[in-house]
Order: structure tokens, then sequence, then C-alpha cells
């Protein structure tokens, strides 16, 4: 079977910076829900579809279509006192706009004279990226699927 609009697929992939080094993969297989859902990055989608099982697929992308340009905007000096002692360069945090209720994650870049330079860029944002998938199995979405716009039961979402 192909993989069409309405398509749920199974993949294995990994992810490699510009220099080929790899930088992500999955642990779990991903299950998606294909067909312009919003499920999985357009550009990888697009490659994907017509594809079958067993193919893989090797997109180079770039941070347009991957991560984003990177926004000098969503990078902070903040003072050391804001934060815990045990601060170390690398680490995540995670805000929540008072008003929109919306959270942002940010990521600890330098530690120096008191200040603290925090980012929220994506870690990958202004990296070009190849993502290669390899697929493992291709179904046909149930009707409920479809509806929802993404993947139910193994490696899809759950409802309470
Ligand atoms: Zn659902």
């Amino acid at each position: 079977m192909q993989i069409s609009m309405n398509s749920v697929v199974s993949l294995n992939y990994e992810m490699f910076d510009a220099s080929g080094v790899m930088i992500d993969k999955n642990h779990d297989p991903i299950v998606y829900l294909h067909g312009g859902y919003d499920n999985i990055l357009p550009a990888v989608e697009a490659a994907l579809d017509g594809q079958e099982v067993g193919k893989t697929i090797s997109v180079t992308m770039d941070p347009d279509d991957a991560f984003g340009e990177v926004d000098p905007s969503l990078v902070h000096e903040e003072d050391v006192g804001l934060f815990p002692p045990d601060l170390e360069i690398g680490m995540m945090f995670e805000t929540r706009d008072p008003e929109t209720g919306e959270s942002a994650q940010f990521r600890v870049t330098a530690i120096d004279a008191g200040k603290v330079t925090v980012d929220g860029n994506h870690p990958l944002a202004g990296m070009q990226v190849r993502f290669e998938a390899h697929v493992l199995d291709v179904r046909p979405a149930t009707e409920e699927e479809i509806a929802h716009g993404h993947v139910h039961g193994a490696g899809g979402h759950h409802h309470e």
C-alpha cells in the first residue's frame, strides 16, 4: 500500500546536521496520520507521499523548512539570582506567560559575571538538517482518526 491521503504511517527516523553528524533518532516508531494534518514536518510528509513499506527517504531541509531561523529576540540576559544554585549551561527552563497561559522553553547558553543568557530558539534553529526515514508500516486510517486529525492506538493519541 502506498502512502497517500489518510494513510497511517509508521516509521523510524534519523536526523543529521549539515556535517553529517546524527543529532536525533526515534526510540519507538513514529506513527502519524498522513495528508496535511500538521503532524510531521511538511517537507518530510511530501517526500513520504507515494512511498511504501521498506522504502527509505532522505530530505535535506534549510532552516525555513525545518526548525526556523534563529530569532534574536528570543535571546535574553537575566540575573543569575533568578535561577537555582546548581545552574549549568544546557539546562532547560519552562516559562508560562501569565496573560496567554502559553509556555515557552528556554535553554541556558552562557553564565558570566552574574548574568545568565537564555535562548528560546529551538536548539536546531538556523541549521540545515537532513532527515532520513524508513517506512515500517502503512495502513488506512479509521473514520474516527480522520475526524480527529491524528492516529489512535499504539504510538498514537490516547483519549481518557
Ligand atoms: Zn482522537
